[in-house]
């Protein structure tokens, strides 16, 4: 399957709402107040949020589209607009040219995908490239292990603390092992936690503090991790966890389990971060690079 194809296959569910839909609105009607109503609806049930809305319907409007015009035309014009409001969120992740540590602190909250995603990411780092990949999530002792499991390759040394330590001392211990051995990448698990529960979030800035006191790296990449099945409840999270800890990045997951794939696009028009991965499935193929024109176009199921 080429890339465009796994697009397609993994947001199958959010395109065939959508796409369904403003269809069933369309055919065989004229273009009135009425159907621009109908397509409306779809897209805020989608959870493609007000303001989004607003101006891809204004988009269709501005077109001038008659009763002769077929609905792949504004199917298109949908997703060449919604390519441009998420166009400015590509940027990459994996940069194996730079000659610094690059360190991956991932937050978010329980079951968003965090430690799944660690796992692919692996796989998208070029195997010269030695990673060490740290568990601070001492909560649980199945979280180490199933973050291990994932983690057996060459290039890959895992180091974990024991069960109840405090994550930031293994935080901390990881650290010195990178400024000792050299290392190309520092992957951090974090444990799931909401953004309303004090300990857990001090816990959070006292990784990410001790990280920055323990190497010289200027650049930590704080990626939030999102569960796409949430919709517009990322929008809440993206909000708290920027405000409390900042927030270099993004990567949703789960999008092919959800017909409101769409909820991503007012995130990325509201806060202007980078969508670095979108998760589309469970295996570690299933990570994908954010690509703004195939992610719209599938959305709206169409051919690129
Ligand atoms: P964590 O608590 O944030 O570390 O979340 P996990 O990595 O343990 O993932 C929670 C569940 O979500 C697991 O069952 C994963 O297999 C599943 N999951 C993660 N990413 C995806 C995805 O992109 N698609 C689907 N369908 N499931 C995913
Ligand atoms: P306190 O009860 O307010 O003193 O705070 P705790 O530190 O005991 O933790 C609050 C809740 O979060 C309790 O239910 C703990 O079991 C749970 N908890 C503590 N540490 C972690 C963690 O690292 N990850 C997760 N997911 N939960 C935790
Ligand atoms: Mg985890």
């Amino acid at each position: 399957m080429n890339i465009y194809d796994k697009f397609k296959n993994g947001l199958k569910k959010s395109s065939s709402f959508l796409s369904t839909n403003i269809i069933n609105s369309l055919i065989s009607k004229k273009i009135s107040d009425e159907i621009l109503e109908e397509i409306e609806t779809t897209l805020i049930s989608a959870d493609i949020g007000l303001e989004v809305t607003n101006q891809l319907i204004n988009r269709i409007k501005k077109n001038k589209i008659n009763s002769n015009t077929n609905t792949d035309i504004i199917l298109n014009l949908l997703a060449k607009e919604i390519t441009n409001i998420l166009k400015n969120s590509e940027k990459k992740l994996i940069q194996d040219h730079n000659n610094q540590i690059n360190i991956l602190l991932f937050i978010g909250v329980n079951g968003s995908g965090k430690t799944t995603t660690i796992g692919k990411l692996i796989n998208k780092i070029d195997s010269n490239k030695k990673i060490l990949i740290a568990a601070c999530d001492t909560f649980r002792a199945a979280a180490v292990e199933q973050l291990k499991k994932w983690t057996s390759k060459d290039n890959v040394t895992f180091f974990h603390g024991f069960i109840n330590q405090d994550p930031a001392s293994v935080a901390f211990n990881a650290c010195k092992k990178i400024n000792i051995e050299s290392f190309d990448y520092l992957i951090i698990d974090t444990a799931g936690r909401l953004s309303n529960n004090t300990n857990l979030i001090n816990q959070l800035i006292k990784i990410k503090s001790v990280i920055q006191k323990s190497t010289n790296i200027e650049i930590i990449n704080s990626i939030l991790v999102l569960d796409g099945t949430n919709g517009s409840n990322m929008i809440k999270q993206v909000d708290t966890f920027k405000k409390i800890i900042g927030i270099t990045g993004l990567i949703i997951t789960k999008l092919d389990g959800t017909a409101k794939g769409g909820a991503i696009i007012p995130i990325a028009k509201k806060y202007q971060i980078p969508i670095h991965f979108v998760g589309l499935g469970e295996q570690k193929d299933d990570l994908l690079e954010f690509d703004a024109e195939k992610f719209s176009y599938s959305l709206l199921g169409l051919n690129n």
